[in-house]
């Protein structure tokens, strides 16, 4: 993409209704703009991060046979009726009547619509096990929406959903979300601890949280340092054996860690003082083991192996995909912008234009520029006519992890600069190994280059 054919509406003041870093670099950055309280548009640079996200909790999704659909934003509130939700949870949910005077609203999760097409068409524990998912807009009418996109009213969810003969194939795919997610989490720069939470409104017995450790995060959550150490890596976890994911579960919650809903002080007081952490995270995922509460309630039954009808075993398990845009932010910025891992930036590389108009830089960033596309990758070329101090501060303030700088006085010596956003770093180098030194930085990446 040539930045001067580019819409990337960038502020250069500091908004002042917003107050975390995330929010203020968002908005900075020209990647989101308000709509009313609490819902957003995505303009272009923010619509790609979220793009890429969404395309993570695809491949990780798919990637342990879960499968994914789209149900509707707006559902009938009948079927809110039948699990008894309807009245239950309130304020949060806005609710619409249509011109036939019928009640309908937005939805704010999906149990409810994803149970009723399990029951009209599955009937025998021959088709279990079975997990459905969507990514689609949910809507909370939040009682205080802030920090942009991290609480939002509308925002962009992933939502999945099994379904089993029993709790122990349940547990089983609830340890299979556990170890998708740890993946997913880490795919995008993060790390996100499982911590022990409350069940809440959705009611269960086993749910975690996945959290975000950042200074602006809204929950409280105490754990023993030595879990930070653990890393999923790129270890190969068989989705379908019942062992190896429990094993996962096990390692990922053997460290305390949990948020104030069920944190407990003599547990914690076990935990050698030096280890002992008192912090604060963004919960960016949640899963759950429900059992037979919707089944139950909405008649959702199989036939088990001795012909009798039963309750199929359910859970439900979020990634709260626009969130994680702020999230990632939070974790991952200094004081000149926005620093994005390499899995999920907007752009691969930034080209500098130290000297438009003059025609022997012209040709080489022009030249690199077609190299990188042809190479698979996206760059953002800035061929505007400005100051280099301005072009450097807006790709400081996008937060592409890469730039190639390219200029009359290195072309004189065969060189361009290669910097690191992170780092701040510089080398001099050929034209031809900066570009293969990018290729090399992104063969990892490869199957989500474009975005
Ligand atoms: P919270 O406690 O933050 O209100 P929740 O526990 O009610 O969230 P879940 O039902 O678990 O949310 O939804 C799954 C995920 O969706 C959450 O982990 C979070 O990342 C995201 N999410 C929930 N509410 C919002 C919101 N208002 N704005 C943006 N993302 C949200
Ligand atoms: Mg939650």
């Amino acid at each position: 993409m040539r930045l001067s054919r580019y819409f990337l509406p960038v502020l250069k003041e500091t908004p002042s209704e917003a107050q975390i870093v995330s929010h203020r670099l968002m908005l900075r950055a020209g990647m989101i703009k308000q709509a009313s309280a609490g819902i957003y548009s995505w303009l272009p640079l923010g619509f790609k991060v979220l793009r890429k996200l969404e395309n993570i909790v695809h491949e990780e999704q798919m990637r342990v046979g879960h499968i994914p659909m789209l149900m509707p934003t707006l559902q009938s509130a009948d079927l809110w009726r039948e699990s008894g939700r309807y009245d239950d949870y309130g304020e949060e949910m806005l609710r619409i009547t249509d011109r036939q005077g019928r009640d309908m609203l937005y939805g704010p999760t999906n149990e409810e619509m994803i149970t009723d097409i399990f029951r009209a068409h599955v009937g025998s524990y021959k088709d279990l096990p079975l997990t459905l998912y969507h990514i689609q807009w949910k809507f909370r009418d939040e009682m205080r929406p802030r920090f942009g996109v991290m609480r939002g009213r509308e925002f962009y969810m992933k939502d999945g959903y099994n379904f089993d003969l029993t709790k122990e194939d349940a547990l089983h795919a609830y340890n299979r979300h556990l170890v998708s997610y740890l993946r997913t989490y880490e795919r995008m720069g993060l790390q996100a601890i499982p911590m022990r939470a409350d069940s809440g409104p959705i009611g269960g017995d086993d749910t975690h949280e996945f959290l975000v450790l950042a200074e602006t995060g809204e929950s409280e959550v105490f754990y023993d340092s030595e879990i930070t150490d653990l890393k999923f890596g790129d270890r190969q976890v068989d989705p379908n054996s019942v062992e190896a994911c429990r094993a996962v579960l096990d390692e990922f919650t053997s460290r305390y860690a949990r948020t104030d809903e069920t944190h407990d002080e003599a547990l914690f007081n076990e935990i050698p003082e030096e280890r002992r952490r008192v912090a604060r995270g963004i919960e960016v995922g949640q899963i759950f083991y429900f059992g037979t509460k919707y089944s139950e309630a909405m008649g959702a039954k199989v036939q088990g192996p001795d012909g009798k009808p039963v309750p199929v075993h359910m859970g439900s398990h979020g990634i709260g995909v626009s969130r994680l845009v702020g999230a990632i932010i939070e974790a991952s910025h200094d004081d000149k912008g926005i620093i994005w891992p390499e899995g999920v930036t907007p752009f691969h590389a930034g080209i500098v234009n130290l000297k438009q108009g003059d025609p022997e830089a012209d040709g080489a960033c022009e030249s690199i520029y077609q190299a990188l596309l042809a190479l698979g990758l996206d760059p953002l070329y800035d061929d505007r006519n400005e100051r280099a101090g301005g072009k450097f501060a807006t790709m400081d303030l996008i937060g592409l992890p890469w730039r190639i700088t390219v200029g009359p006085r290195g072309l004189k010596n065969g060189v361009v600069e290669l910097t690191s956003r992170r780092t701040g770093e510089s080398e001099e180098l050929p034209p031809e190994a900066a570009i293969e030194r990018l290729a090399q930085i992104y063969a990892p990446y490869r199957g989500s280059l474009v975005g």
